[in-house]
């Protein structure tokens, strides 16, 4: 039996975002702490690998270089039921694979002089009185705190409480097939730029289809996918998946397609519980786009906070935790989330894509907010709409001054 300080159960984004805030906030704890991860990186992952512009600065915050293959899109076409918008920034997503970006996470973990031991799952956990005892194939480990970062299907929620009975819980789906360019005819990976198509929404998906320009190996390709945030049925998923590939002018027969669960945020889904905290996956991500990867880096700090407080209080209940999260602004952007899901893929659907298709100042706004540029995300909902209404009057004066300059 080897005692550990803290075991983080998953090597994915978020075990490597808890695990580096960690060794900032805590270094004397970190020293004490191992991460389990059941492969050995690099490893696959179904997942588009889309970075909104948060991550890149949390990347920059914890001094690791994007050195690997990537794609930045700078533009967007968002699609929506009778209207099509168009938006271009600098940055508005940075694409990359998985198996790369997830080991330069894991290496930069390893770099930090944590212990991080692959190839070895967590097995059984359980608790016991002076700790929790996590069973791997080789070891068992007694831990004072436990992470569960591992993944929408967490073992670590299931077996140490957190789990919400079957009907209440909210999981979605995403599914996914790479196409090189040759095979199809897409201006967006020349243009840099990635499309959301929401049209499905008006044939019962709670969704979106996306199109984002990647590189496999140095090969320029479209990752083309489906997110919905129910399942559908993998028939009715494949046919949605199916129908954005024959639009790209993809004739092939057979269509490589992956597809895993998404679990989104909710605030009934317990994600702390005595010497217990779950982050990323585990405890639930954006439930409008289904997005994670920058979750993964907030779950990761707060967990990191709340481990450093418990030793120094040398109290592991976590009992205060949750609401922490609920009340900070992650916490209240994820609920938002949640909400706008509620609107878009709602009864009311079509009413808020026109809204949302003619309110640029909306756009503008909801952009950031959503990418986390400009601390937008932290501000309250107030200061948004009124940056909304009042970005939307300025553009029109700006038109209305332009339409009277070229008359006269
Ligand atoms: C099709 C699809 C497309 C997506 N596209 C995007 C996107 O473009 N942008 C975005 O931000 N998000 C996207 N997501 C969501 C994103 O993939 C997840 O939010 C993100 O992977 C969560 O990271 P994680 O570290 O919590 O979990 P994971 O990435 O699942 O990592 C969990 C890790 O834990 C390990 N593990 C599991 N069980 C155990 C165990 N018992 N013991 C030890 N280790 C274990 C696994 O091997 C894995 O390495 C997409 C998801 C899907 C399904």
């Amino acid at each position: 039996m080897r005692r550990r300080a803290v075991v983080i159960v998953g090597g994915g984004p978020a075990g490597a975002a808890a695990a580096l805030f960690l060794a900032e906030m805590a270094p004397e704890v970190a020293a004490d702490m191992v991460v389990l991860e059941r492969s050995r990186h690099p490893r696959d992952k179904v997942c588009a690998g889309g970075l909104v512009p948060q991550v890149l600065a949390h990347l920059e915050a914890l001094g690791i270089e994007l050195r690997i293959e990537h794609v930045t899109a700078h533009r967007a076409c968002v699609r929506v039921p009778r209207h099509t918008v168009s938006r271009s920034d600098s940055n508005l997503c940075t694409v990359i694979r998985r198996r790369d970006f997830d080991k330069l996470l894991l290496d930069a973990v390893k770099r930090r002089g944590i212990e991080v031991r692959e190839e070895e799952g967590a097995i059984a956990l359980e608790h016991s009185s002076s700790g929790i005892l996590v069973t791997t194939a080789r070891e068992q480990y007694r831990a004072e705190a436990v992470v569960g970062a591992d993944g929408s299907g967490s073992l670590v929620r299931r077996q140490l409480g957190l789990e919400l009975e079957r009907s209440r819980r909210p999981i979605g789906r995403a599914l996914l097939c790479d196409l090189p360019l040759e095979a199809i005819h897409w201006s967006g990976y020349d243009e840099k730029r990635y499309d959301f198509d929401f049209r499905a929404v008006t044939r019962g998906l709670l969704g979106y289809a996306w199109v984002f320009p990647c590189l496999i190996e140095g090969e320029p390709h479209a990752n083309v996918g489906v997110y919905t945030r129910r399942p559908l049925g993998a028939r009715r998923e494949a046919e949605i998946l199916r129908q954005k590939c024959s639009e790209l002018g993809f004739s092939g027969s057979s269509l490589p397609r992956r597809a895993w669960p998404i679990r989104w945020y909710h605030p009934k889904q317990p994600i702390a519980g005595p010497r217990v905290l779950l982050v990323g996956d585990a405890a639930g991500v954006d439930p409008l786009m289904g997005e994670g990867i920058s979750y993964c880096f907030e779950y990761g700090r707060w967990a990191a906070e709340e481990i450093a407080r418990a030793f120094a209080a040398g109290d592991y209940s976590f009992a205060s935790s949750q609401a922490r999260f609920h009340r900070s602004w992650v916490g209240k952007k994820l609920v938002r989330l949640g909400v706008a899901a509620d609107f878009f893929y709602g009864r009311g659907a079509p009413f808020w894509f026109f809204l949302a298709a003619h309110w640029r100042g909306a756009q503008d706004v909801g952009l950031k907010w959503y990418n986390g540029v400009d601390g937008w995300d932290r501000k309250s909902g107030f200061s948004a709409l009124w940056a909304a209404i009042w970005g939307e009057a300025r553009g029109r004066c700006d038109s209305v001054t332009e339409v009277i300059r070229e008359v006269r």
